[in-house]
């Protein structure tokens, strides 16, 4: 096809189309300037001639040698360019014409016949004039023949007249193919100049575009051997050497995006996570090895399917869903976002994955890149590990009690009894509030023991405790297990009375529990007794618990020296 359009026709084709074009406009227009020339180059001719007939005419008229005219008329007939001469007398006869039939005729009976009213003109002002046609092919001249002088042969106002009329078709003609000629030598000359262009465009442009277009062509359909031979100095060899250089680059580039293309390809394929592109209607175009292994599909066979495939449900309904909506809203629910979802295998089994998904731009098509990593690992570990730690948050909580609880009695232990006990007498030193404490021991328990045995001593022991917990449960009240059958109770903001009150109240409370104790010498079931020791804060430094421990224990001896069952108080500290 491109050879149908070659330079080598259509350079000289359109040169050949203008050069016509430019002849033709000139032939007609030089035509019309040289077709005005002749028509006034003979309009003074035409004159001269009139005026050198006149007076010659004139002369011979006087004389009446009208064979003379005759002769001079028809010699003067002869030429060519004369379409009409006629010589006419006073008497409007015409004496002597170029059209030998028209002698002796009345003027107005020849032909071509002249203007008469322009005659009357002419003989009465007795000049030559002449008059022109508005059609520019003829030219008719007018003389007055007037004989002046003695002879009266013809008076002033009795003229004749001469008529002369010359066809301009015949000059027109001759200047027409004078013009003619030498366009046509001109045009014969652009010709064979066309024609010379034509060959040597053939020869130094259009062969050699050929053989550049030809390379292309080549090198397209995958010949990259193949460069441009070209030779020469011109603009056409340095596009072939600019090409040659230009296809070099080409190869070069290409190998290195081969290189590239087989980099990222080892690399895409040899990684641990699986990869999957996917268009942006969702379709899978690439997923690599990794792929195959944790999905079960091979890429072949994922390639041209919706990634949905991949999904359980409802991952699988809502995806497109997705998709479509960042198109349209450009929120991001995953892309840019590590999340965590499942996966489904070939096997239709669902496993847990973490997945990345990253946007790009290939050419003008959006892509989307997915990074899916297999958790499932991870997941049962995240799972042991936190049996594991809830197991130990128990055991912990466990260890904690056993740490600060009393086993037997279920209620704190010594341990913890000596921490608080510490931290209330700084906070009843600090808030300048009283603070009591009860020493409550269980009267004749050994012989309890000996008489119920060991087992029925630890149940006695449980009950006792139990309700001595359960009636003080106001904040800050402590009930510990202080030794053996001995319980201490912190009692903050008490002062001794109160707490003297409160322990007649929970002997009264022990006694209602009835537990027979056959054995006792203060009551035929068990009873307590009670030491009560009261801190009132003066100062900034707190007292030393051993010294409230002490006054407790003061009262206590003093309950059980006035036969236990009571309470007493022991010395107040301040
Ligand atoms: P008192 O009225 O003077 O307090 O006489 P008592 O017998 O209660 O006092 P004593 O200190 O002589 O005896 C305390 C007894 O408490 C001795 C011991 O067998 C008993 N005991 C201490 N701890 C436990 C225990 O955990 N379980 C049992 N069953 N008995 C205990
Ligand atoms: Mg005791
Ligand atoms: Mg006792």
């Amino acid at each position: 096809m491109y050879r149908f359009l070659s330079l080598r026709f259509a350079l000289p084709g359109l040169i050949g189309v203008f050069t016509i074009l430019t002849i033709s406009l000139s032939f007609y227009m030089s035509r019309s300037i040289v077709f005005d020339r002749v028509a006034e180059e003979q309009e003074i001719v035409v004159r001269d001639r009139l005026n050198s007939l006149q007076g010659v005419v004139s002369h011979f008229m006087k004389y009446h040698e009208y064979d003379y005219l005759r002769g001079m008329v028809s010699s003067i007939s002869s030429e060519t360019d004369l379409n009409y001469l006629a010589i006419v007398s006073k008497d409007d006869i015409v004496i002597a014409a170029s059209k030998y039939t028209d002698q002796g005729k009345h003027w107005k009976q020849v032909s071509p016949a002249p203007d008469a009213e322009l005659i009357e003109k002419i003989i009465l002002r007795q000049t030559i004039d002449t008059y022109l046609y508005t059609d520019k092919k003829i030219i008719d001249g007018y003389s007055s023949l007037c004989v002046t002088g003695n002879d009266a042969l013809l008076r002033a106002d009795d003229c004749g007249f001469i008529f002369y009329q010359v066809d301009l078709g015949f000059h027109f003609d001759r200047a027409e193919a004078s013009i003619y000629n030498g366009f046509l030598f001109v045009g014969l000359t652009f010709f064979a100049g066309i024609f010379l262009l034509l060959f040597f465009t053939g020869r130094l442009i259009t062969r050699r575009v050929n053989h550049l277009v030809d390379t292309l062509k080549s090198y397209s359909d995958g010949d990259h051997n193949i460069r441009s031979a070209t030779r020469g100095h011109d603009e056409i060899s340095w596009l072939s050497t600019s090409i040659n250089s230009l296809l070099d680059r080409i190869d070069k580039n290409q190998e290195q995006i081969l290189e590239r293309e087989h980099r990222l390809e080892g690399l895409f394929q040899s990684v641990l996570d699986a990869i999957v592109v996917i268009d942006d209607q969702g379709i899978i175009r690439r997923a690599n090895r990794a792929t195959e292994k944790m999905f079960g599909y091979t890429e072949d066979e994922l390639a041209g399917h919706n990634v949905s495939i991949l999904m359980p449900e409802p991952y699988k309904s809502e995806h497109d869903g997705y998709l479509k909506n960042y198109k349209v809203t450009g929120i991001r629910k995953v892309i840019g976002i590590k999340r965590e979802v499942n996966g489904q295998r070939r096997d239709n089994t669902v496993f847990p994955i973490d997945i990345s998904v990253s946007e790009m731009l290939i050419g003008s098509k959006k892509m989307y890149s997915g990074i899916i990593r297999d958790i499932t690992e991870r997941k049962d570990f995240e799972r042991i590990m936190k049996n594991i730690n809830d197991e130990l948050l128990q055991s912990n909580k466990k260890l904690n009690e056993y740490a600060t609880k009393d086993s037997l009695t279920n209620i704190y232990n010594r341990r913890s009894f000596d921490i608080r006990i510490d931290e209330e007498l700084n906070r009843a030193t600090r808030d300048k509030l009283p603070l009591s404490l009860l020493m409550c021991d269980i009267d004749y328990f050994k012989l309890y023991n000996d008489t119920y045995g060991h087992q029925e001593g630890d149940k006695c022991l449980y009950k006792v405790a139990t309700v001595i917990k359960t009636f003080f449960q106001r904040g800050g009240e402590m009930v510990a297990r202080y030794g053996g059958e001995e319980f201490a109770v912190i009692l903050p903001n008490t002062d001794a009375d109160r707490a003297k009150w409160l322990s007649e109240l929970l002997i009264k409370a022990i006694h209602e529990l009835g537990i027979a104790h056959s054995a006792s010498k203060a009551s035929d079931h068990i009873t307590i007794s009670i030491g009560v020791g009261t801190y009132n804060p003066t100062g900034h430094i707190p007292t030393s618990s051993s010294h409230l421990i002490r006054a407790a224990d003061e009262g206590l001896y003093k309950a059980k020296a006035n036969g236990r069952d009571r309470v007493e108080t022991g010395a107040t500290i301040e």
